[in-house]
């Protein structure tokens, strides 16, 4: 091991570069492939060199620390559905945030080594991001779980209490530093943990894309914190690439959503439209309704067709049935394509992951700034288990909780069909004109056996 030792930099810098690799395969649909199996080249990589490298006495804890991991994770990888991402992402970054946290109290409490200034310092920043991460994830997870612990807090007490926990978590982290008292470093600890809860308590649901991707950034940085607590070059670099990436995601987020980060994290102006969602069915207004097969009539007679995909096709399962309605009308000379939201569905990307699992062409999938514009000369927009994304309450009612969102402009196409089970609102929890608009017609069912139905009807075979 001694001799493998001295190149243990060397696998790491290889591993390093098959993150960055990893990163820009990641980037687009066609390399995203070659991206993940960069990335797990490089995480074996990395693991295999510290467990080589790691003093002989551990590696039986190494090798239980792994099994245990590798089977959890492989249960949860086998066995979790598409539409619970987002709280098992949400969970893991709580895990890393908790590892920064032990990883930190058990330096300061190795016996027989002494702590200079900087090491001082790079455990207290460690810790303090590792325990925000930790319970801010917490919290993020059982909102996107819809846990009956994880309610949006409310009221004038939030804001001093954010900012008490805030400067107490800094103030014993720097009583630490400077006197090395461990109860100070227990007390930044319990403050910062207190503080990541309260932080992202009054966060609205609409805004949790933006928090989880931002605990993402926190949870790499609070890895690389961990590089530096233990030397490990592979992690500072790893931890960096995960910080700076989720910082880059958060920033691409707001923008979609016209929103600074500030105004996320402490405007507290998701919480209103989220804490109406409850109230499930809205007033009576007057819409129309068709069936699936005056639907897959309409279709098959208009000349172009975008479909807009929302988290009712991933909650419905019906990206293959949407697959299918796509080939038979791009068969009958349908010019048919995809438009995608930045945050359509529970998390970056769910929409094209879904699409991408049923072979849709990548070319016929447009981001929302390509597609945009073509809505106005569309014969027909298909929605499906769409509604905040298409919500033009965000572009013309100033009241509105999500006013100046950007929105897919469906209502300016010809006829707007919408697939959804109900009238219920959607994730913000807010009323949708579009649908009780002259031009569009509500198709009522679940998702799957709508597009189902549709399609039969196109070829002929439905009843
Ligand atoms: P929405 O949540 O706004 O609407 C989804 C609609 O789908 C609902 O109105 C629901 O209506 C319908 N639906 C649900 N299940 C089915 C089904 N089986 N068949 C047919 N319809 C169904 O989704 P959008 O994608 O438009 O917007 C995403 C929202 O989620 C945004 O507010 C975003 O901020 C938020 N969000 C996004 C994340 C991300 O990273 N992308 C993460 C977390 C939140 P009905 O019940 O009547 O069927």
């Amino acid at each position: 091991m001694q001799g493998f030792a001295q190149y243990a930099d060397w696998f790491y810098l290889v591993g390093a570069i098959l993150f960055i690799l990893t990163l820009r395969g990641l980037s687009g649909p066609k390399t995203a492939i070659m991206g993940n199996r960069y990335g797990m080249m490089g995480m074996a990589l990395a693991v295999l060199t510290t467990f080589f490298v790691a003093p002989s006495p551990v590696l039986g804890l190494i090798i239980g620390a792994m099994v245990a991991g590798a089977a959890i994770g492989i249960y949860r990888a086998r066995t979790v559905p598409m539409t619970q991402m987002p709280e098992t992402v949400a969970m893991m970054h709580s895990l890393v945030g908790l590892a920064a946290v032990a990883i930190a109290i058990a330096a300061v409490l190795h016996t027989g080594v002494k702590h200079d200034g900087i090491h001082r310092f790079e455990l207290f920043v460690g810790c303090f991001v590792g325990a925000i991460t930790f319970t801010a994830s917490v919290f993020a997870y059982g909102k996107l779980a819809a846990k009956k612990w994880a309610k949006t807090v409310k009221g004038s007490w939030v804001k001093p209490t954010q900012a008490a926990l805030f400067i107490a978590m800094l103030g014993f982290g720097t009583n630490y530093f400077v006197s090395e008292d461990l109860t100070a470093f227990y007390l930044m600890t319990a403050f910062a943990l207190a503080f990541g809860y309260i932080w992202i308590a009054p966060i609205g649901g609409g805004d949790m894309p933006v928090v989880v991707s931002l605990l993402n950034s926190f949870s790499g940085w609070a890895a690389a914190g961990i590089g530096f607590t233990l030397n490990n070059s592979m992690l500072i670099i790893a931890g960096s690439l995960v910080g700076s990436s989720g910082a880059i995601l958060s920033y691409v987020m707001c923008k979609a959503m016209n929103r600074s980060l500030m105004n996320v994290l402490f405007g507290g102006f998701g919480a209103t439209a989220t804490d109406t969602a409850d109230s499930g069915e809205v007033k009576q207004k007057n819409y129309k309704s068709g069936s699936p097969e005056d639907a897959g009539f309409l279709m098959s007679n208009a000349s172009s067709v975008i479909i807009v995909p929302g988290y009712g096709m991933a909650q419905g399962r019906a990206q293959n049935a949407v697959k299918e309605l796509y080939n038979t009308l791009k068969a009958e000379g349908v010019n048919i394509r995809f438009a995608i939201h930045p945050v359509a569905g529970r998390m970056p990307g769910h929409m094209n992951v879904l699409l991408a699992e049923a072979d849709v062409p990548y070319e016929d999938i447009l981001e929302m700034d390509e597609i945009n514009s073509d809505f106005s000369g569309t014969d027909v927009v298909l929605i499906i288990g769409a509604n905040d994304v298409v919500n033009p309450a965000a572009k013309d009612d100033k009241s509105s909780p999500i006013y100046g969102m950007p929105i897919l402009e469906a209502y300016k196409a010809q006829t707007v069909m919408v697939i959804k089970r109900s009238m219920s609102t959607g994730y913000a929890g807010l009323d949708n004109d579009l649908f009780y608009m002259d031009k569009t017609m509500m198709v009522f069912g679940d998702a799957k056996k709508v597009v189902e139905d549709m399609t039969k009807a196109i070829n002929g075979t439905g009843h």
